[in-house]
């Protein structure tokens, strides 16, 4: 796998109230004509169709300018898709493994030689900055790569002599049709949690990206179609709420992945399974970072605040709030604040740019109503970037790095999830006491702590109640060879994305038990 490293401690993470001076109406629509990406489609059964019902704008959150339409599937457009899958289904789950890997191969390939086009793509699209979206990506390819091995991820467990002359295996076997509902923040990663393993265990699978940035996993379907899957193996099916709904009912579907905010996690988990569903559920977040004073704060300040502005807070691993040792905090809340004032906030494609904009004025707007909520609970405002302009693009959505110091856990700014550029800083007198913050969180996605203490580490590692804790590293995304952790508001369900998790959750598990009398 190709290295990356920026992006291992910055990759991956609800937004609105919206009244917009400078954009007149965000999602109005455009003579399709003018836009430089036309029409969104569907990718169903192995042909291109444009959504039947009308959508919404495809807006660069840069500019605020609508570069596409998408329009939002029906019911009956779900249906159509879950009767080609069901259709590929019959023949795709008979072929041998090997055979059935041989298009992730390629797809793989495809996605590397086109990484550059995708990323630019999902900068006009999303915001991020160049080198975030081709980081981004990157996880993702990871995910295919991992998905290639099924072979092995596949195998279940095998006992000689389990009873007198019985022998017990365990086989995984795939099951049908399934569908992905997945978030605008990481258009191009995310997605591939979730689809790779699919299809490699033998499903079909139908993914429903984000109707506020479906243009990569757009251009990615056209590369999985050169890619070799057979009809019907992998659709692209775009839409909003109802399309969520009518893939929530329909009996045709197996199981359904969803990534997003955490009270639509929490519905569609308790929708698909009242209908009968797999579901796993993955939701929102507040992260912690922990600095103990034998720390080496230098360190963890670069990372902490790389950790909270990575692709500008919008990201369901971004820490925002750290929580300090007192005798350390003055001295690192400075740090902090030096090297926030470091940050460059611009278009994503400018090679300076390192905080690009908000997703959409609502969003923008809702972070921005945050950061006033924060100023009015009597947290002090260390770094204020609500005033920063970007020449040339007066219109986009953007905010600075916003530093607040003395926050306490009784603060909205420090128990509700922010998604946006900012940062909390709160002392605490041990690293129980921090401990103990971070477990009252009502989330439980990520946590980190900086410190040289082993015993300190080997506490936190027993004791925060976190799905993915890092020591002497930003809130960081696993790799694809281990599952993507979540607990408590986080993420609902038994089996996360990634890995094996995820193999088992495409997959039943068949026991056989045989008996071979002695003849
Ligand atoms: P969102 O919940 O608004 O939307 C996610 C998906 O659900 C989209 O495809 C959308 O079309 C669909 N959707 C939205 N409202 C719906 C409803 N009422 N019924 C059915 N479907 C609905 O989330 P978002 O704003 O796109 O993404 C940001 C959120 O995702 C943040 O809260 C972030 O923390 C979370 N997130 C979590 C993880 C994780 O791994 N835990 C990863 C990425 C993002």
């Amino acid at each position: 796998m190709a290295p990356h490293t920026k992006f291992m401690d910055n990759i991956l993470d609800p937004p609105n109230v919206y009244e917009s001076s400078h954009v007149p109406s965000k999602r109005q629509m455009s003579s399709e004509t003018d836009l430089q990406y036309g029409t969104v489609r569907n990718f169903v059964g192995g042909e291109w169709n444009e959504p039947d019902a009308d959508g919404q704008a495809v807006i660069n959150p840069a500019t605020n300018d609508p570069i596409a339409h998408v329009g939002f599937s029906s019911e009956e457009a779900v249906d159509d898709a879950v009767t080609a899958g069901k259709e590929a289904f019959e023949d795709w789950h008979q072929r041998p493994v090997e055979e059935r890997i041989q298009p992730l191969f390629e797809f793989k390939q495809l996605l590397e030689e086109h990484q550059d086009e995708l990323a630019e793509l999902l900068v006009e699209e999303h915001g991020k900055t160049f080198d975030e979206a081709k980081g981004e990506l990157r996880r993702g390819i990871e995910n295919v790569e991992v998905a290639c091995g099924i072979p092995n991820l596949m195998q279940a467990g095998h006992v000689e002599n389990a009873a007198p002359s019985i022998d017990e295996t365990a086989v995984r076997q795939p099951l049908g049709v399934f569908a992905a509902v997945t978030p605008f923040n990481f258009p191009g990663m995310i997605p591939l949690w979730f689809l790779p393993y699919a299809v490699a265990t033998g499903n079909s699978f139908i993914l429903k990206p984000s109707e506020q940035d479906p243009l990569t996993a757009q251009r990615m379907f056209e590369l999985i179609e050169q890619a070799g899957f057979p009809d019907g193996v992998v659709q692209l099916v775009n839409g909003s709420v109802d399309t969520v709904q009518a893939i929530l009912d329909h009996d045709g579907i197996e199981g359904v992945s969803f990534v997003g905010s955490t009270p639509v996690a929490k519905t569609i988990y308790e929708q698909g399974a009242a209908n009968g569903k797999r579901v796993q559920a993955q939701g929102g977040a507040k992260n912690h970072v922990i600095v103990t004073e034998s720390a080496d704060l230098e360190f963890a300040a670069e990372k902490t605040v790389g950790s909270a502005l990575a692709c500008s807070g919008e990201r369901c691993l971004a820490n925002d709030v750290a929580v300090v040792e007192e005798s350390v905090y003055e001295e690192f809340v400075d740090l902090v604040v030096e090297e926030a004032e470091r940050q460059v906030v611009g278009f994503g494609l400018d090679e300076t740019t390192t905080v690009g904009p908000l997703i959409t004025p609502d969003h923008e707007q809702q972070v921005r109503n945050y950061v006033e909520t924060g100023v009015q609970e009597g947290a002090e405002l260390i770094l204020d970037g609500r005033d920063v302009e970007v020449e040339g693009y007066e219109n986009g959505n953007f905010l600075g790095p916003c530093i607040f110091r003395d926050v306490t856990t009784d603060m909205v700014i420090s128990r509700e999830e922010i998604f946006g550029p900012v940062l909390g800083v709160m002392p605490a007198s041990d690293l129980d006491e921090a401990i103990d913050i971070l477990n009252e969180s009502d989330f439980g996605n990520a946590a980190s702590l900086f410190t040289s203490s082993g015993a300190d580490a080997r506490k936190f590692r027993h004791d925060a109640e976190a799905g993915n804790l890092a020591v002497n590293a930003g809130t960081a995304a696993p790799m694809a060879f281990f599952h993507f952790g979540g607990e408590k508001d986080s993420f609902f369900g038994d089996l996360h994305a990634q890995a094996e998790d995820v193999v088992r959750f495409y997959t039943d598990e068949t026991i056989y038990i045989e008996r071979w009398p002695d003849a």
